[in-house]
Formats: structure tokens, sequence, C-alpha cells
């Protein structure tokens, strides 16, 4: 949620730079932004809306930048980030949400201390300024103020010198280095500056990042020392954050399925191994997930129990709570993430970890919480996903469970050849301009209903909560996904004329279970919308997939994200960019 960005160096302009990085930090969501450089002091530009070069900063080798999704105060300019100190010497920007802001402002204010925004930031800013005026370097101010904030945040502050200090207890906070490190830059991701650096830090938790001088260090908030923090060399900077010829970043990472299952494939046999051992001696096993990653741990929990008989159970993140007393040192946790940093689900793994239990985690961006956390962290390297809806990494993280479920089994070798004919499988597909067309036919159809029921089970359970998942989130279509079997316990009344359903069946052993729902509401007058290897009598229209063995429900993703894709066009939504929602959510 929301993004940090700085940079210092000669070779490029500072908001030109900071710019960029915003821009590319654009998929995380954001209502307004801002940029602050330094020049004969500090000048800072703030817009409400779309990023873009609105502001005429003036030439600098340093800079700060932000792009707010608000928490506290409504989305205006002055509530914008940077926020300027009251004399102008610092500009400091905010991810996250300072939980005691409301106490420290009411105690700020009792010391003479004014407040010009709605922002629990303003708070954080007023401190700093409290601490510098005890006569705190910088660093020391920044720290002694950071440590007082309650929640998770992550700030960046540059002075008029040109010192920036970063300090990070949340989202995420990473650094580059440019050769010899003439340029340093700081971020949300690595991806927003990979093209520019050689090598790449990310901070914990509990760290601050310093560039004082021309010297950067690392240091612990706590006790203040510095600490030597490990760079890595930055093996990302060909990654691409482009639309490359497709419209949008959704349909360009749909494409995406084969390549991130073959890189699924890729990964060693022996970690596959290693992960399926724990699990057979695990007391219970736990797949965790929030909102699209949610239905991808229920999917991984049921290949889980079919192939591996693992009796593996599914959580969503916001709902665990009243499991975290229940976890321990024996149990194991798998969490696909693609960010990684997904709040409530980090604190749940946070807490079993406490608790003695081990956790997995399958993560698609580098240098995340999640993965830091984990004994077994296993990476997705599916490349940057731009769409705030996820679907390639929704795809990869299925796959993943598949894989690992067929190695608790004992038959990967099988799972990977599997999974490499499934990329064939959906290669053909998509490449298939007919097939595309005949989906963009129907989405247009669909998109016209005021309700779409999805019907499905065992395998295309999660498969059809995935579809319903893309539709609300980006055709803004209410969407209802329901086990076969359970329509007629109650969703049996609303079937009529006019009503839509999508049915997804597959040749597997509840067939026939999901083919009477189909009758059943067929007979009511709905019309129904058949995903099948073959067609049925009670179908009104057909979309056929191929039957691909296990691996059928990877295969029945696709349709139902270009469907739900192509009903967001058809609806002339901002489809990378849905309303009120960011990519990855890291605020509770
Ligand atoms: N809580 C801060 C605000 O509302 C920061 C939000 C963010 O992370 O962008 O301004």
């Amino acid at each position: 949620m929301c993004g940090i960005f700085g940079y210092t160096g000669v070779k490029r302009d500072a908001a030109d730079a900071v710019l960029e990085g915003l821009q590319r930090l654009d998929y995380r969501g954001y209502d307004s932004w801002g940029i602050g450089v330094v020049h004969d002091g500090l000048h800072v530009g703030k817009k409400v809306g779309i990023v873009g070069k609105t502001q005429s900063l003036p030439k600098s080798s340093v800079g700060i930048g932000h792009t707010r999704w608000a928490t506290h105060g409504a989305v205006t300019e002055i509530n914008a980030h940077p926020h300027f100190s009251s004399d102008k010497s610092f500009i400091l920007a905010h991810n996250g949400i300072a939980e005691n802001a409301d106490v420290l402002k009411s105690a700020l204010i009792k010391e003479g201390y004014s407040f010009i925004t709605e922002t629990d930031t303003e708070s954080i800013v007023r401190l700093v300024e409290k601490k510098l005026s005890k006569r705190l370097p910088l660093k020391d101010a920044v720290r002694a103020a950071f440590k007082e904030l309650t929640g998770r945040n992550t700030i960046i502050v540059l002075a008029k010198n040109g010192d920036i200090v970063a300090a990070r207890n949340g989202s995420p906070l990473v650094v580059g280095f440019g050769a010899r490190d003439a340029e340093v830059y700081f971020s949300s991701d690595i991806f927003s500056f990979a093209p520019h650096v050689k090598e790449t830090l990310v901070l914990d938790n509990g760290q601050m990042a310093v560039y004082q001088a021309g010297a950067f260090a690392v240091y612990d908030i706590a006790s203040g020392k510095a600490v030597r923090a490990k760079r890595e060399k930055n093996l990302l900077k060909d990654v691409a954050v482009d639309k490359g010829s497709y419209p949008h970043f959704m349909l360009k990472e749909i494409h995406e399925a084969p390549f991130v299952l073959r890189q699924v494939t890729h990964e060693s046999e022996n970690k596959y191994r290693e992960l399926a051992r724990a699990i057979k001696k695990a007391r219970a096993v736990y797949c965790i997930g929030s909102g699209t990653a949610g239905a991808a741990a229920a999917q991984i929990a049921y290949y889980l129990r079919v192939y591996g008989g693992i009796p593996a159970i599914s959580l969503i993140g916001a709902e665990a709570s009243d499991y975290r007393d229940l976890i321990g040192p024996k149990d194991l946790l798998i969490a696909p993430s693609q960010s990684g940093e997904t709040a409530d689900v980090l604190e749940v793994l946070e807490i079993a970890k406490q608790r003695g239990a081990k956790i997995a985690s399958f993560v698609n961006m580098p240098g995340s919480m999640m993965t830091r956390l984990s004994d077994y962290a296993f990476m997705a390297h599916a490349g940057p996903e731009i769409c705030v809806m996820s679907t390639k990494i929704f795809v990869s993280q299925i796959a993943w469970g598949y894989l690992l479920a067929k190695a608790v089994e004992g038959t990967l070798p099988a799972g990977k050849r599997n999974l490499k004919q499934t990329a064939l499988t959906i290669e053909k597909m998509l490449r298939d301009k007919k097939y595309v067309s005949l989906i963009e036919d129907h989405a247009k159809r669909l998109s016209k209903s005021k309700d779409i029921f999805l019907l499905g089970k065992g395998q295309n359970l999660q498969i059809i909560k995935e579809g319903m998942v893309k539709m609300i989130e980006g055709a803004y279509v209410h969407a209802h996904a329901i086990a076969a079997g359970d329509l007629k316990h109650y969703a049996i009344t609303l079937m009529e004329p006019g009503v839509s359903v999508i049915a997804t069946i597959s040749n597997d052993t509840v067939k026939n279970d999901t083919l009477n729902a189909v009758h059943e509401v067929h007979a009511r007058g709905a019309s129904v919308f058949g995903i099948a290897p073959e067609p049925e009598k009670s179908f009104s229209h057909y979309l056929p997939v191929p039957d691909s063995g296990e691996t059928t429900a990877i295969v029945n993703v696709i349709p139902l994200q270009l469907l739900a894709y192509f009903m967001a066009v058809t609806l002339k939504h901002n489809v990378d960019k849905p309303r009120n929602i960011a990519k990855s959510v890291t605020v509770r």
C-alpha cells in the first residue's frame, strides 16, 4: 500500500529519478503524491491524483517522494506527503499508521506545536522537530521519535543539507546502490529502481538507513548501534515494468501464466522434498492467505489433502485470530503471498513463529518480511505483477501448491511433467484468437448481468472463487461463488430467468454433482454458461477447456480471469487500478 522513494546521486536529476520511482510504485495503489528536493533549501510539489510531471521543481541531486493511500485525513494536497517541518529544515514522508498519533498530537499541542494537516504523519514530523530542538543530530532525533511510535510505520526524512534518514517498522524499505555508491536509492520495493542499481539491501523491521555527508550506514533503532547489513547483487536489472504491446497489465500478466508455471518447475526438487518432509512430520498444517492469496491458500490445502493425504486447513489472514492460541511448536504454516508483506497474514506468522511453529512461504517480491520469517522460503520468480488484481501470481501459487502436494505424495517428477504440459496447453489457448474472442463475446453478455453466480466443486471450488474475486474487483459486478452441492441449501431460491450462472465442470469424481446443480438452475430458467471439456444440454453458452487431468483446475483459471478482464474492459473500468483497492495491504 502506497510507496516511499528517495534518490541521492549526481547522475540524474533527483525530481526525475523520484518521479520515475513513484511511477514504478504506482501499482501499490495511492490517491495523491508528492516529491521534495533540495536546492538552496527544500522544495515540495504535491498533487491529488495520478503521478505525473506537473510540478516544476528545481534541479537537484537529492530528493524524496511518496504516494499516499490516505488513512488519516481526506485526500487533499495539504494532507499529501512529504510534510515540512515548521522551520522548513526537513521534510518527511510516511507509510503506515501511527496508532498513537492522537495522544502524541495532544501532548505536542500542549507544548506549543501547531498542526496544519489532518494526518497522523504530522505528529511524527512535530515529534522529530521536538527531538531536534533538544540539539540531537538528525539521525538521533528521527530514531528517538520513531521509538515513540506505535503501529507499523516506515518513514523517510530529507534534511535541507541533503542528508536522508529512513526507518522501518512496517511496510518494506529497500536500498539500491549504483556503481561505487555514486547513487543511492531508497524505496518500498526493489523493482522500482532495479534498472539503475548494482546492489540492493533490504532493511529489517527495527532498522534505519542513514545517508549522511556522502556515507551510507544502517543502524539498529532500539540500540542505536551500527549494523553490518548485507548487500546483495542486483539480479533484476532487466526486469521490464511496462505493458509491452498489451493494452493493460492485466492482459499481459494473464499471458504470462505459462512462464510462471515453468518458473515453479525450475525450483530445486530437494527444496520441495525438504518441505514435504516437514509437512509430513507436522502435527497440523495451516495454509494462510488474504484476498486472492486466500483462495490460493485454500487450493494449496486442497492439493495437500488430495495428493498428499495431509489434513491441511486453510485460513483467511484476517480471520485467523481464533487459531493463534492453538498453534504450537509442532505445527507448520504455509503462506502464499505476492508481496510477502500482507499485514494480517504477517501478524499470524509472527505469532506462530514465537510459538515455535515452522513457516513456509511462497512469495514473489524479493526481500520481503515473509521470506525473512520463513524456515522454508520459496520465490515465485514471476517478475513484477503490476495490475492491482493478481492473476499470474494466483496461477503460480496454486501450481506451486500442486507440486508441493506431489512431493508429499512422492511423485514430484510426474507433477513437474504435468505442469510443463499445462504451460503448453495454456499457451495454445491464449494464442488461439478465435477462442479469446469467444471469451470476449461471453464477457460482453455477462457484463450486462446484475448478479452472477459461479458453480464449482472439488478442484474447481477455489477457481470459481478466483473468478468471483476478479469479477467483483475489476468489473464491479456482483458475483457469488457457491459450492455446487450447497446450491440447493440456499441460493436455489434466486434461480429464475435472467440470472447468469457460470459453471466449471471437469472430468473428475465430482462431475455429476456439479452437473446436477447445473440441471437444477437450468430447470428454473437461469442462463448457464458452461466451462467444461464437453458441452452439456443444460448449457446456454459454452466455452470448451481441455481436460488436463490433475492440473485441470489450473487451466480453468485462465478463461475465468479473461472473462473478468473483458468484463472490466467492456464496462470501461480502470482495469489495472480498480477503485478503492491497493495491491499489497500492509495495514490492518
Ligand atoms: N497514515 C498516513 C496518512 O494518512 C500515511 C498513509 C500512507 O501510508 O500512505 O497520510
